[in-house]
């Protein structure tokens, strides 16, 4: 499917009077349509919920907009928990799947009344001695082993992951849970990643559910919800076709009616914890292009780095690019997409074909709303981007101001190297 920027030039070259490049740009229109469609999607199942998955885009203003279409928040971390009991999420709309869990962020997440997901039987006496008690409902995360695929093809390779429980755990785990108190139980399965078929969910789901049906039998466990978690994934490339999230909503229907309904579970709520699929095609970085370069290969360089999107320079991660104002010309030139890093794997781009481009030309590059902004860092000492938000109406408003030295410093500010620093210089 080609792709198509959801800015252009015009835009942009009004946008950055205010905001000057790099930038991520979110597109308001693009996330409630999704959001919309996803609801729909899972219309048949009454308890349905999607637990947005706060590690993919950390922003209260895009978080917002999804909880208008009753969307929670997954957090795993002390800060994202902080940061969803900031926006008033109360406890039943947060989900504590994390792994490694540190004894204070346990106490957090109860304390605000997050279910949590535990990663590891060994966690069940480890929460127990860290809070004192068990909460009545609790959810276990689930890990077969071995590879996952999908008629006869390797998704992805659980058998290698750190997380979940064994099937064996999994049952041990239930009754000892049982034995004590525990009331309401979760299932939860992450099994493959950024998956770009309609048939990842509906093979999860039958593994689940089929599970489910076998640990209520023989733990007598009454089993709450179903957590099919992330893993629905973007047509990063121009040449994938999108997930069709009505098909999945379908497939995963049909299972639980052939599956749930029989063996007198059809009260089991299905949640999700989509992050990539919420929100990554919906972001752009906007970053303009302040070098080129003619040695042994072609090269542009732009005013973005990897500090403000990792996932190339992480995973050689592919990311489609747009040359604003040039959308329609041929794309003719090889190049070299690269950040100012001191690290010859910060390229955004790496034997691209693109229209020839010159100094000045803004770029988009596209699919950047998850796993984008927040995965940057502060490597060579770059500061991390701003982020805006574009609104239906066309208006763009600043969701989070562009990191300044100060705040890169800031951890130094009980030094008196911070009182010696030329502020003049920024
Ligand atoms: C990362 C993560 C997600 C979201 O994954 P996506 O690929 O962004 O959909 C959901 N749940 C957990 C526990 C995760 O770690």
């Amino acid at each position: 499917m080609e792709k198509k920027p959801f800015v252009t030039k015009e835009q942009i070259e009004e946008i950055v009077k205010t905001y000057p490049t790099p930038f991520h740009i979110y597109d308001e229109k693009g996330i409630r349509e999704n959001a919309r469609a996803l609801k729909e999607a899972f219309a048949w199942n009454p308890g349905y919920k999607e637990f947005f998955a706060v590690k993919a885009t950390p922003n209260p203003f895009l978080i917002n907009i999804l909880r208008e279409y009753g969307c929670g928040c997954d957090c795993s971390s002390l800060t994202e928990l902080m940061l969803s009991h900031a926006i008033g999420m109360k406890g039943e709309d947060i989900m504590f799947s994390s792994n490694d869990t540190p004894a204070n962020e346990f106490v957090y997440a109860e304390k605000i009344g997050a279910i949590i997901n535990l990663d590891d039987i060994t966690h069940i006496d480890f929460l127990e001695k860290t809070i004192g008690y068990l909460p009545k409902t609790l959810s276990c995360r689930y890990n077969p082993g071995g590879y996952f695929s999908i008629s006869n093809s390797i998704m992805d390779n659980p058998g290698d992951a750190k997380y979940g429980f064994t099937t064996e755990q999994m049952f041990e785990g239930f009754r000892i849970l049982k034995a004590k108190g525990v009331e309401n139980f979760g299932i939860h399965a992450f099994l493959a990643s950024n998956t770009v078929t309609n048939d990842y969910y509906p093979t999860l789901a039958r593994t689940l559910f089929e599970l489910a049906v076998k640990l209520k039998k023989e733990t007598g466990a009454h089993i709450a919800f179903i957590n099919l978690s992330g893993g629905i994934g973007t047509a990063y490339r121009p040449d994938q076709e999108p997930n069709d999230i009505r098909a999945i909503g379908e497939g995963v229907r049909r299972v639980y009616e052939e599956v749930l309904v029989p063996a007198g579970m059809g009260d089991v709520a299905i949640y999700t914890e989509l992050g990539r699929f919420m929100m990554a095609p919906f972001g752009h970085l906007v970053t303009k292009a302040i070098h080129e370069k003619h040695t042994h290969k072609e090269y542009i360089g732009v005013d973005a780095c990897a500090v403000n999107l990792m996932r190339p320079a992480m995973y050689g991660a592919y990311h489609h690019i747009t040359v604003l104002g040039k959308e329609n010309a041929p794309c003719d030139h090889m190049y070299d997409v690269t950040g100012s890093l001191c690290e010859n794997n910060d390229k955004f781009a790496i034997d691209r074909m693109l229209p020839e481009i010159q100094r000045g030309d803004y770029l988009v590059i596209h699919d950047t709303g998850a796993h984008g902004f927040s995965m940057g860092y502060n490597y060579n000492g770059k500061l991390k981007s701003a982020e805006l938000l574009l609104h239906e109406d066309g208006s763009v408003e600043l969701i989070r101001r562009a990191e300044t030295p100060k705040d890169y410093f800031a951890t130094f500010d009980c030094f008196d190297i911070y009182n010696k620093m030329d502020w003049e210089a920024v």
